[in-house]
């Protein structure tokens, strides 16, 4: 594997943003709102507050393998095995007094004067934030969201707007400020810019080889996420895009010797993101993109029309689907990026995010002709992953994936 140089620039961009939010929280610098990941972030920084993403929070302790500590802590309140294990993890450091933002000083995640929710995604959002809103008696305050949407009506996209526009007042009164239309507007135009050149920066992949792989996307998505409304966000694409290109440009692999190109749908195992990148360099395959890193590419935020286009963005959003508008849009992908086939991650903990359980893969092998590989795992419980268990199944996938591609030639250079 190819280490990214723009890698620097990401931490040196990661570490500014946990900063400010520890100044804001430590020394009360500004009021601090949680959001979640694809919750109203614009209104919120252009009232000023300084924003924590609970989710982005929750991968951290995935990707550093100590959410298996804290995961039993929330079980016995009474929050299932079952339900989202981003959640538990949570939930389970706050009560444990710990977070990974230690190295900011921050002993547990940034104290909220209020938590802004969109259940667009699913319903444990809300969950999650209220227990905390209980916990620490904070107002929580949300957009109700339609899921499983076939095609998006302009019904849908007024009632998210009229609720967008009610949460104005009451995060005023948090943020103890007016809204300014021209900060929201400046914060749209970076939501915007940000979503579009990171939607460039992954669709370089599409060359051969490609410059990047899903799990740099992975690691590489942290400002698209958490710094979405702030210029620090373009200004950190652009430098990305302009590395990305220049690989393009040279033919430099992200996966030295790409001999396979495959699509990953659903969420991230962050506690194997590195064995799984590693695994698939050992065998040529470019895992080259996927559902989960482009659902922050939101290019059609519209600073002229915030609440609309906030509105639409929200509910266009792959997760917020039904299978149907949700097959076309992984059509489209692997044809784009042209994928000799596709990995469907089974997250245990996240049936909102897992696309196999109503027989998808099934579907788009029928439709597009292309084999397509079920993983069992989860997105932070490790105890829902085995290591064995996923070799085994990719060396297989990547054997009958090669077979096939030596079938074809043959029959090609007859
Ligand atoms: S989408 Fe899945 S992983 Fe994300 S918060 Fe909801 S249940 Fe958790």
């Amino acid at each position: 594997m190819t280490e990214l140089a723009s890698t620097n620039a990401l931490r040196a961009t990661m570490d500014a943003y946990y900063r400010s939010l520890a100044d804001a929280a430590l020394r009360k610098t500004a009021p601090v709102a949680w959001c979640t990941s694809a919750g109203p972030v614009e209104l919120l920084r252009a009232l000023g507050f300084a924003v924590h993403f609970p989710e982005n929070h929750a991968a951290m302790m995935g990707a550093a393998r100590t959410a298996s500590r804290y995961l039993p802590l929330a079980h016995a309140q009474g929050y299932s095995q079952d339900i989202c294990s981003y959640l538990t993890s949570d939930i389970g450091a706050y009560l444990a007094g710990e977070s990974p933002l230690k190295a900011y000083g921050l002993e547990r995640a940034p104290a909220p004067d209020v938590l802004v929710f969109n259940t667009n995604q699913c319903r444990d959002v809300r969950d999650w934030f209220e227990w905390y809103g209980r916990e620490l008696h904070v107002p929580v305050v949300g957009v109700h969201s339609p899921r499983s949407i076939d095609d998006v009506t302009e019904s849908d996209i007024d009632s998210v707007t009229r609720q967008l526009e009610s949460l104005v007042a009451p995060l005023e009164q948090v943020a103890g400020t007016r809204l300014d239309d021209a900060r929201l507007m400046a914060a749209m135009r970076a939501s915007r810019d940000a979503a579009r050149l990171w939607g460039t920066c992954l669709g370089t992949a599409s060359a051969r080889p490609a410059p990047l792989t899903f799990f740099d996307g992975s690691i590489h998505m942290g400002p698209a996420v958490v710094l979405r409304g702030s210029d620090d966000a373009p200004a950190y694409y652009r430098t990305l895009l302009a590395e990305l290109e220049q690989r393009v440009e040279n033919r430099v692999a992200a996966v030295p010797g790409e001999t396979l190109r495959l699509y990953w749908d659903g969420m991230p195992v962050w506690g194997r993101l590195r064995a799984l990148s590693t695994m698939f360099a050992e065998f040529h395959t470019a895992v080259v993109a996927s559902t989960y890193c482009n659902s922050w590419a939101f290019a059609d935020l519209d600073p002229a029309e915030p609440w609309r286009s906030v509105a639409r963005a929200s509910l266009e959003l792959f997760i917020a689907r039904s299978e149907a508008p949700k097959e076309r849009y992984i059509a489209r992908m692997v044809k784009f990026y042209d994928v000799d086939g596709v990995i469907f991650h089974d997250c245990r903990t996240c049936p909102n995010n897992s696309n196999t359980r109503y027989g998808m893969p099934g579907r788009i092998t029928e439709r597009l002709g292309i084999p397509t590989l079920v993983l069992d795992g989860d997105v932070n419980d490790l105890r829902c992953f085995s290591d064995e268990q996923a070799r085994t199944n990719i060396e297989g996938f990547v054997e009958q994936l090669t077979d096939a591609r030596g079938a074809t030639s043959a029959r090609g250079s007859r």
